[in-house]
């Protein structure tokens, strides 16, 4: 069980908080934000703070604009929503800790909200840069993390941060920690990994993580493509990873070592041209020609995948199985998410994409937990826990 500082601990009338939030939400072509779960779901800390008279300043990072301010990363629109969803001002001049930003802080009223812009146009955030940690430790009297998402990074506004200040955990980390203890302390066996997406780069440490806590991983999506030419297939034009390869069959050898099984798709729908009208056919994995691509699992893997899933006691669930956003290449996805949620199994889903999937197809309330950290998930899973809830104080007990 956690025993680490929460927001009711602590008398925040006219006190500042720093609050942390995880609100790097997926942003289309247009800037647009394409799913506002993540600022839905910090609503409730929010409101707390305000009903407890607190002056809030909230901070998040956006996407990669590699440590320099960059317009596309802006968390302008996010402020903008966030101002929709409260009905209530909040205050974004898309600066980070300037003069006159403390000037305005220094001013505000109990319960009205400032927001800074994005922390990771500074290179300090990223480098837990202890002078970067100070200034944000210097416009606040408390901080407070609830960024599930990022709470396996040890950055300056997760870590450094909280050596700087009293602090405490917000009400999205306290339910995700309660969630995760109570379905995971000890997780009934089979435990099924179902991974897929594009990036083996993003994912590599959450691949090696769960090849310590799952009996069975299937791998699906873009990521499968270079596992098969890991293992030596000829995969056509798939998308792969060329640099990854020796990443891969690394994976599978220390899979093999702990005796867990990887599964990887043996059929796949291909197309000619990576377009949503692209025609397709259905081939087997030895079957690639040069010029296909590889666009979704085919329909016996969905049923090799589909037996995994229901002898699975705990199912955890992250990345799609094919391109998901062109109609014509969801099924594998759409199929395996429905397995996953007609499951007998304790289901976890993390991560973006496997969340929109699931919202696509209405299945979320069938899900045991929907986390909004994928990596996060993945690391407290397998029970090292996380440097950003290690860094919060822990509870004295008396
Ligand atoms: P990631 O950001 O790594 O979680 O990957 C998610 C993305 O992977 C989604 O946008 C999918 O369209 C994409 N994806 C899944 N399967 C494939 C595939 N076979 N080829 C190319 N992209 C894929």
């Amino acid at each position: 069980m956690f025993n680490k500082l929460t927001i009711d601990d602590y008398d925040l009338l006219g006190k500042k908080v720093l609050l942390r939030v995880d609100f790097n939400v997926p942003l289309n072509e247009q800037g647009n934000i394409t799913s506002d779960k993540r600022i839905v779901e910090s609503l409730p800390t929010i409101k707390r703070l305000q009903e407890k008279g607190a002056k809030i300043i909230i901070c998040s990072h956006l996407g990669r604009p590699d440590g320099k301010p960059n317009p596309k990363f802006s968390l302008k629109p996010v402020a903008e929503r966030l101002r929709k969803l409260l009905e209530s001002p909040v205050f974004f001049n898309g600066d980070l800790v300037t003069p006159e930003n403390r000037k305005f802080i220094n001013n505000m009223e109990n319960g009205e909200i400032f927001m800074l812009e994005n922390l990771r146009f500074d290179p300090g955030e990223e480098n837990n840069d202890l002078n970067f940690a100070k200034k944000l430790a210097s416009i606040a009297d408390i901080f407070c993390n609830d960024a599930f998402g990022t709470m396996h990074r040890a950055h300056a506004s997760t870590v450094g941060v909280a050596k700087l200040l009293p602090n405490c955990i917000g009400l999205l980390v306290q339910k995700e920690i309660t969630m995760f203890d109570k379905i995971l302390s000890k997780p009934q066996k089979p435990v099924l990994a179902i991974l897929g997406g594009a990036k083996i780069k993003d994912k590599i440490n959450m691949i090696h993580n769960i090849l310590n806590v799952a009996n069975k991983v299937i791998i699906g999506g873009a990521m499968a493509y270079t596992f098969l030419v890991a293992k030596g297939y000829n995969v056509g034009a798939s998308t792969i990873e060329k640099d990854k390869v020796p990443i891969a069959k690394m994976l599978l050898d220390i899979a093999e070592k702990n005796h867990v099984k990887i599964i990887l798709p043996v059929d796949h729908v291909v197309a000619q041209e990576f377009s949503f009208m692209a025609d397709s056919i259905t081939i087997p994995t030895s079957g690639f020609k040069a010029n296909d691509i590889g666009m979704d699992i085919g329909m016996h893997t969905i049923k090799l995948f589909k037996n995994e899933i229901n002898s699975a006691r705990t199912i955890f669930w992250n990345g799609p199985m094919g391109v998901f956003e062109f109609d014509k290449f969801s099924v594998g996805t759409r199929k395996i998410a429905e397995a996953v949620a007609e499951s007998k199994a304790t289901t976890i889903v993390g991560g973006g994409d496997s969340i929109s999937a699931l919202s696509k197809f209405g299945l979320e309330k069938k899900i045991t937990h929907i986390s909004t950290g994928g990596g996060a998930s993945l690391q407290y899973l397998e029970g090292n826990g996380l440097v950003g809830l290690k860094a919060i104080s822990d509870k004295i007990e008396v």
